[in-house]
């Protein structure tokens, strides 16, 4: 192909001149051997008043296409169709979580089979068939296309968890929470994480904080076990992580330490475990208390939580409220930071 040849201490001066006047073939990339750079022509530009450029024939990298999906998907959605869908899509390791609107589950496999063939790291794509549920907070999803499988291996924050979306609760939303609050631990911290799941909070704390004890205690058997497996695959010290499974208002009263940090990641029923968590928490200690809440309560919620610890017969101070995520149009998941006095 046609190519213009031009010494490195040049190139920059050429490149805006050859973009002046409309002469860059923008499907191939510049090559550089030497102290020559080669810029890809279109075949009719005229290029004779640039001084600086010889005129090569050259074989020259074609530029990768970048995939639009929007385009992919105007081959079998109107353009309101397209408005009505989702800007991204939750990616759990290589699943993708498809939320599609009502109106198009009649098209919903091939919009999954096109997510699919869009994005090399994606090798499953399901949908919810329910919400969060249950004691457990689990829920159904069906295979749309892909592989036939609902586990996988995700990676957050450098730390590798392996869980089956059907079996235990997982939000790939909440990485940035987990690490605000490890970046708010001490060293030679204890950290009690109620509701831990299949190991993310306790596995991003033992990470990327120095906490010297974390104990996590998770009911549900099945994310449990994922949590013993995923501090293993971690590396992670079974003395210093450790994980319980059972029962948190039973569990609780049973352990003889007290703590300088208690998270209770439950958002809809967590302050029915403050009455276990509050006698647990040392003085100056922070309780990280979680909820679902419409924006315009937020501040009155904080208020009443102080009350109820107060009720509960212990004094707390709301350090912070973070907005750790949108739930639902105009509610959020809330984090309370409380302070015991
Ligand atoms: N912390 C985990 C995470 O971020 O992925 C899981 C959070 S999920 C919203 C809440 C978890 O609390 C579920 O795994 C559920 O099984 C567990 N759970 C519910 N009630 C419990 C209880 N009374 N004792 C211990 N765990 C409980």
């Amino acid at each position: 192909m046609k190519v213009a040849e031009v010494e490195l201490k040049n190139a920059e001066k050429v490149k805006n001149k050859l973009i002046e006047i409309a002469a860059l073939n923008t499907e191939f990339l510049p090559k550089k051997e030497g102290e020559r750079l080669y810029f890809p022509l279109l075949e009719d530009a005229d290029v004779s008043l640039v001084k600086e450029i010889k005129i090569v024939e050259k074989d020259m990298p074609k530029k990768k296409k970048k995939i639009d999906i929007l385009d992919e998907f105007s081959e079998f959605l109107t353009s309101k169709e397209i408005e009505d869908m989702p800007k991204s899509q939750e990616i759990v390791g290589d699943i993708m979580i498809l939320e599609i609107p009502e109106n198009l589950i009649g098209k919903e496999k091939k919009i999954a089979k096109t997510y699919l063939e869009n994005n090399k790291n994606v090798k499953v794509v399901v949908k919810k068939s329910a919400i969060h549920s249950g004691q457990f907070r689990t829920r159904k999803v069906e295979v749309l296309a892909g592989e036939n499988r609902k586990d996988t291996t995700h990676l957050e924050s450098k730390i590798r968890l392996y869980l089956d979306l059907e079996k235990t609760y997982f939000s790939t939303r909440l990485g940035n929470e987990r690490l605000r609050i490890a970046k708010l631990v001490s060293k030679g911290e204890k950290v009690l994480i109620m509701f831990s799941g299949s190991g993310p909070y306790p596995l991003i704390l033992a990470k990327h904080s120095e906490a010297k004890k974390i104990i996590g205690i998770e009911l549900n058997p099945d994310a449990h076990q994922f949590a013993i497996e995923n501090r293993k695959k971690n590396k992670i010290n079974e003395e210093r992580v450790e994980l319980i499974n059972g029962d948190v208002k039973s569990e609780v009263p049973k352990l003889k330490d007290e703590f300088d940090r208690i998270l209770m990641p439950l958002p809809k029923t967590s302050e029915e475990f403050l009455d276990v968590a509050l006698p647990k928490i040392k003085k100056k200690g922070t309780i990280h208390i979680y909820a679902f809440l419409n924006e315009k309560d937020i501040e009155e919620e904080s208020k009443r939580m102080v009350k109820l610890c107060k009720e509960i017969g212990f004094s707390m101070k709301l350090m912070n409220t973070v907005k750790c995520g949108q739930h639902a149009p105009y509610t959020f998941r809330v984090c309370f930071d409380l302070v015991k006095l």
